[in-house]
């Protein structure tokens, strides 16, 4: 592997005050310091921003940086300043356009921050040629790439501006990219293929755990019992934000503030900044929070609903426990929120349609299996781990696996054979053969399937059909009924087996004693 020079080791020392590289940081420096272009992929936290900080104060000429959020780029500049690094942004909100444009000119810039849509500007181009540029640094490179979660179409419209300045090396930074979105960046970002530096994205101190949402406000009150100090709590809404704060706060009379786009933006500020002080604040937030927030001591992240990919899921859950020591990821999920997920599908467009289902999909296999959920995290970004890690809810206590392809395929011919309308209470009815008004009224006390399901088997009715409705082979109708989706036929079929993850003992027992 690559080593830095020792000027970057001693700027590393003086200027950040860091003893050593962490990780691939020094592998990505000496490739940059050595002209070549290079995408790093590294998770939250590992240190992206040094890579080119690092690089830009030994190079001749200013780093232009390119980051899709305002508030990210105001935060780099204070850290930037502190640490005795010439910085400027070009946004809109900046007053002293002018006296940058200057220092740029006359070399005085380390590094010049720059949003996606300025920096595809022609104006911006000529202000760049005339002066020196001694890299480019595309942070959120994922945002170039439509099989990315977050296309941004700007980032398209940065590689005739680096091709312009061709002898420049790129850096593009990314925490985010399965293959196929690592392979789409370097393509569109000009990259050389065997510029791409991946690191580990094991975190081993965090435990992973994911569970099916019986209620979010019990569930998340009973690990914040389990893991005092900061917490963090995502919820999809913010309704469901401004609700689950008030009712944690309610419940475990600990401090917890909401946070979301809609607050008022000083009352956010105040939010923010009490949690990044706080030792035992749990702050309840949309996915909007958490960005450029440095605080590594956040001992847990709940997840009240579904992330949107593997990816979100591993950015958001990497904000706990940065610090090394022991932090809980913990996810609550439930069929509706697959649901909604699934049928957000067809509002997107079509070339991005296919991306965004498997997203859904890798989500549903992390949580329905009962397999290591770290290995699935870790293959999910190219890596090869062990099958069992020892720190998560399916390696410490394993739950009980139990081959349903039997039942799934009578649950799903029940689904059938009832017309595809009704919800799975119906349902469950018809298979474990209790006739009332309704089953009789529409004759489906005379099905085929009518109390073909044991009395032994029956409980397992309900976590199959969620299992089901999270992998999309059942699907709901607009009236609130099941209907067949996706692999329905091949599992009818008998092609596909379906494995069932049942809680672990100690999970049944629990809920027992709470009266379940
Ligand atoms: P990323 O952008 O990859 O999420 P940051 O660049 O924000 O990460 O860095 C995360 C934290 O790690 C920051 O507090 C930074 O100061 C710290 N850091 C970066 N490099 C090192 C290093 N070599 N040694 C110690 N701390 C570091
Ligand atoms: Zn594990």
């Amino acid at each position: 592997t690559l080593q830095a020079p020792p000027e970057a080791h001693e700027a590393l020392r003086c200027l950040f005050g860091f003893p050593g590289f962490r990780g691939v940081q020094e592998q990505v420096v000496a490739r940059v310091l050595a002209g070549g272009s290079t995408l790093a992929i590294m998770p939250t936290g590992a240190g992206k921003s040094l890579t080119y900080q690092l690089p830009a104060t030994l190079l001749p000429g200013t780093c232009v940086v390119i980051s899709p959020l305002i508030a990210l780029m105001h935060d780099q500049l204070r850290s930037a300043a502190a640490n005795g690094i010439a910085a400027a942004t070009l946004t809109s909100v900046d007053a002293d356009w002018r006296e940058t444009i200057n220092r740029f000119r006359a070399g005085e810039l380390d590094l010049l921050y720059v949003a996606p849509e300025r920096a595809s500007q022609p104006q911006f181009r000529e202000l760049l040629e005339a002066g020196r540029v001694a890299l480019f640094a595309v942070d959120e490179a994922h945002c170039v790439s439509e099989w990315g979660h977050d296309f941004r179409p700007d980032y398209r419209l940065l590689r005739p501006l680096m091709d312009a300045f061709a002898a420049v090396p790129r850096l593009a930074l990314t925490a985010t990219a399965d293959h196929r979105t690592r392979a789409d960046i370097v393509q569109q970002l000009g990259i050389p293929a065997e510029g791409m530096i991946v690191a580990g994205f094991d975190r081993p101190n965090i435990r992973y755990a994911a569970r099916h949402r019986d209620s979010a406000v019990r569930q998340i009150a009973a690990l914040m019992a389990e893991q005092p100090g900061p917490g963090i709590v995502y919820a999809p809404t913010r309704k469901k934000v401004e609700d689950l704060a008030q009712k944690l706060a309610q419940t475990t009379g600990r401090k917890v503030l909401p946070y979301h786009a809609g607050l008022d933006p000083a009352v956010r500020a105040d939010n923010q900044a009490r949690f990044v002080a706080s030792e035992d604040m749990v702050i309840v937030a949309t996915i909007a929070f958490g960005m450029g927030i440095d605080k590594p001591d956040v001992r847990f992240v709940a997840h009240a609903g579904v992330p949107k990919s593997i990816e979100a899921y591993y950015q958001e859950t990497g904000r706990a426990g940065r610090d090394g020591d022991p932090a809980t990821a913990l996810m609550l999920w439930a069929a509706e929120d697959f649901a909604r997920a699934r049928h957000r599908l067809g509002e997107v467009d079509p070339a991005r349609r296919e991306g965004e289902r498997q997203r859904i999909e890798a989500m549903a296999a992390l949580i329905e299996s009962g397999t290591c959920r770290r290995a699935i995290l870790l293959r999910h970004f190219g890596e090869d781990p062990p099958a069992t890690c020892g720190n998560c809810d399916n390696c410490l206590d394993a739950p009980a696996l139990t081959d349903a392809t039997e039942l799934a395929r009578k649950l799903l011919s029940a689904v059938y054979r009832t017309g595809q309308s009704f919800g799975f209470g119906h349902v469950e009815k018809v298979l474990t053969g209790v006739a009332d008004d309704r089953v009789v009224q529409r004759g489906h006390d005379r099905l085929s399937v009518f109390a073909i399901v044991p009395g032994a088997e029956a409980p397992l009715l309900k976590p199959l059909a969620r299992l089901l409705q999270a992998r999309g082979s059942l699907v709901p109708t607009e009236h609130g009924g099941l209907a067949l989706g996706g692999d329905a036929r091949e599992i009818l079929q008998g092609s596909i087996p379906v494995m069932l993850a049942l809680p672990p003992r100690s999970e049944r027992k629990a809920r027992r004693s709470r009266g379940e």
